[in-house]
């Protein structure tokens, strides 16, 4: 398997530090309002590249944080007259509400920023400690870039050009050493969240959250650390600046940035409106829409977003979806036949591996989804041409198995869940109503239960029982 990494330029065979296991960070959100489609593509992209991984048997540890100590935040609990606590736990609950929709798959672990504090206090004493960082006469205390000598390594950036370009800036009301040095811990100011520290009351700089919370979580050399583009620099810089100078070892092996998702290929950007939460957008499609939409392109390259390419995801996924529920309907019918693939149906099923193979093969190269996408789409066609009534079932169970598999790989639900019909429910009401009058009370809960499971809701009135969708 190859992956490009951003720290080489090149893509590179992907050989893990421990046998079998991958040790994975993602810069998560910053949670002060509800995520956009823009910071959709990290999560559905390296969600699939987990699944991938999974699927080639690794053990995946995947870590993704989320940002909850932040001057965005602090800004929209002091609009809203709120606690930042309060602020970013409610948008948490609702990100993960979009990454369900989404079929986002929970990290192992989501760490908090504001439950790492002393973690990120220890990195910073010993970046002090070792000269890599000092704290200024105002409390604020500043990474020393000049001192690390591999600065630049990822994004390619000459920190003496970069200086260069920047002798005129004068730092005014900054006490750094250097117009590079970045913030580690900054002073406390009334209203804001603050902690005690060595260096006065205060909160962490962003950069120190995740190199604090990778090292906690994957160990101080982890497999890859990945995000969207815009963090090569300055925050993925400084990560490896710390943790590097902090521990002394190799931060992270590979590096993988997702492409920018653009609207009408214009920069996404509220002041110019044209700008969707994935909420919105959820008004309008399943989210497995989105999803698809995101896995049609290669994650590196950069995406447009438009109602054309939306409605265009739309029908390719149906395409598929549609071949998965043929075959489900087929094995149903075909349910109590117990037969054997006919001769001409055993090469065929062993032929439809190609698509398979395609799929791997795409996958193994740089994640790209693009070309994975469409093995899929040929094994669907391949589905189309050659399953009919006169097959047999295991056929048809073989190839959706394989069908399946390529889907869970993507994230991509082949299996809706059938709504219920109103005279099914009313069905079961009137049995709950039975074994309430037997006194069967397990069983008139059982049904309620599986009611609730699928989203009916049940209420005793003096007229009798009345029910509602959720
Ligand atoms: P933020 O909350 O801004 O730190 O962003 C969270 C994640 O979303 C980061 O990995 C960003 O790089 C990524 N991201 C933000 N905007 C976009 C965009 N328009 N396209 C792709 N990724 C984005
Ligand atoms: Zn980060």
């Amino acid at each position: 398997m190859k992956i490009y990494n951003t720290l080489t330029r090149q893509k590179e065979e992907f050989i893990p530090i421990e046998e079998g296991k991958v040790r994975m960070y993602v810069c998560g959100p910053t949670v002060y309002n509800l995520i956009h489609i823009g910071n959709a593509r990290p999560m559905i992209v390296f969600d699939t590249f987990r699944r991938y991984m999974e699927y080639k048997g690794y053990d995946v540890n995947y870590v993704s944080n989320f940002t909850d100590v932040d001057d965005k935040i602090i800004k929209k609990a002091q609009e809203e007259g709120l606690d930042a606590a309060e602020v970013s736990r409610r948008y948490i609950a609702e990100c993960k509400k979009d990454m369900e929709g989404m079929n986002v798959r929970p990290a192992s672990v989501h760490p908090l920023a504001t439950e790492e504090i002393d973690g990120m206090k220890a990195m910073i004493s010993v970046l002090i400690e070792k000269g890599y960082a000092y704290a200024a006469a105002d409390g604020t205390v500043y990474y020393r870039t000049g001192k690390f000598k591999d600065y630049g390594k990822l994004s390619h950036k000459n920190l003496e050009d970069l200086q260069a370009g920047h002798r005129d800036i004068k730092v005014t009301g900054e006490l750094k050493e250097d117009p590079f040095d970045f913030v580690l811990w900054k002073p406390k100011k009334e209203g804001e969240p603050s902690w005690d520290s060595p260096w006065g009351p205060g909160r962490p700089g962003w950069h120190i959250e995740c190199s604090v919370m990778s090292k906690k979580y994957l160990g101080e050399t982890i497999d890859i650390h990945a995000g969207g583009e815009d963090l090569i620099f300055p925050h993925h810089e400084n990560e490896i600046a710390q943790s590097e100078a902090a521990s002394g070892k190799e931060f992270a092996r590979y590096w993988m940035h997702n492409g920018f998702l653009n609207i009408d290929n214009q920069k996404m950007s509220k002041s110019k409106g044209n700008f969707f939460t994935v909420r919105e957008i959820a008004d309008k499609y399943d989210l497995q829409v989105l999803r698809f939409f995101m896995l049609s392109a290669h994650y590196r390259s950069p995406l447009n977003f438009s109602e054309e390419l939306m409605q265009a995801a739309k029908n390719g996924l149906e395409r598929i979806l549609t071949a998965a529920e043929y075959l489900t309907r087929l094995l149903k019918m075909k349910e109590n036949t117990e037969d054997e693939m006919t001769s001409q149906e055993e090469s065929l099923y062993a032929a439809s591996k190609e698509y398979q193979d395609k799929f791997e093969a795409a996958m193994d190269d740089d994640c790209n989804t693009a070309d994975a996408v469409s093995a899929v789409f040929e094994l669907v066609k391949f589905i189309n041409t050659n399953v009919s009534e006169q097959s047999s079932a295991a056929f048809a169970q073989k190839l959706n198995d394989r069908l399946n598999t390529l889907c869970g790989v993507l994230g991509i639900l082949t299996e809706k869940e059938e709504e219920m019909l109103d005279e099914e429910i009313e069905q079961l009401i009137q049995e709950r109503q039975e074994a309430r009058k037997n006194r069967d009370f397990a069983r008139a809960d059982q049904i309620r239960d599986e009611l609730a499971a699928k989203g009916i809701l049940l209420k005793d009135t003096r007229q009798g029982v009345t029910w509602k969708r959720a």
